[in-house]
């Protein structure tokens, strides 16, 4: 079991295929128990449940300073602790640059990069006081290639300062024994890619990606455990690749 005794809270993992909520699946199978935190209080709840009666969901908007607050303060008032922090609620907008709205500029930037400071700022103190802790935030191939097939240029920007801003806080917070790691998933099936690949795209896609398929939440989910987990207990600020070998 590698999170007996783990708190682990998970945001964005309501979502019925998505990463958060393999990511949620795996640990509660490995012993952690998962606070669920999303938009829809009756989605999170529901989605906690599926976990069994130990497990969580409560509704956070991320983008929401005082709702993170509130969210975290719940969990230490119930649990005493907080041990994991996954980051990984998130959202994109398929647009070229010139179509790039105020509006949509703001939402993908709040959600991506602004809710994983905010949900950071309200999980580290609590980190700190217990000496340990390890948060991962969700990033993207996006970041590292310049853009992708279902993120604008905005959500490359927003996911790129998600990597930089996850190495500032590994290198802050390394002395209080808080590990803070960065997973950049390549074309994952989740709602955000789902069923809008059409079979010629499929293939155009396929033909540059070594592992020839696209990848699952669980490979994005077992990523975040390794992070997670006394096994990445020497790792912190790196960025894991999960792509199928997409940038080799
Ligand atoms: P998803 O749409 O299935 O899940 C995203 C979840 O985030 C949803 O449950 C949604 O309700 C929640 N959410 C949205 N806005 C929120 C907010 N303001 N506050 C709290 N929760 C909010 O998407 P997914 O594919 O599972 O994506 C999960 C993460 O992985 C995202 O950060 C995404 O950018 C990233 N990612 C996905 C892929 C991919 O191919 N699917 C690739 C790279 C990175």
């Amino acid at each position: 079991m590698l999170l007996a005794d783990k708190l682990c809270i998970i945001t964005g993992a309501a979502s019925a295929r998505g990463i958060g909520r393999a990511t949620a699946r795996l640990f509660a199978e490995q012993g952690g128990t998962v606070v669920i935190l999303d938009l829809d209080a009756d989605a999170a709840t529901a989605a906690a449940a599926d976990l069994g009666a130990a497990h969580r969901g409560h509704a956070c908007d991320v983008t929401d300073k005082a709702a993170c607050a509130a969210a975290v303060a719940r969990v230490v008032d119930e649990f005493g602790r907080v041990d994991v922090l996954i980051n990984n609620a998130g959202i994109t907008q398929p647009v070229k640059t010139l179509d790039i709205d105020d509006k949509g500029y703001d939402a993908i930037l709040d959600v991506n990069l602004r809710g994983t400071l905010y949900m950071s700022q309200e999980v580290i103190p609590h980190m700190r006081k217990q000496k340990a802790g390890s948060i991962v935030c969700m990033s993207s191939v996006s970041a590292q290639r310049g853009g992708g097939i279902f993120g604008g240029p905005h959500y490359s920007a927003a996911k790129a300062g998600v990597l930089g801003l996850a190495k500032a806080m590994a290198r802050e917070f390394g002395p209080d024994n808080i590990r803070i790691n960065s997973v950049t998933p390549g074309l994952i099936q989740t709602d955000i890619t789902g069923d809008k690949l059409t079979p010629d795209l499929r293939v155009k896609i396929l033909e540059g990606i070594p592992l020839n398929r696209l990848g699952d939440a669980q490979d994005v989910a077992r990523a975040c455990l390794f992070l997670a987990s006394d096994l990445a207990s020497y790792t912190t600020g790196a960025v894991l690749d999960v792509n199928g070998g997409m940038l080799i």
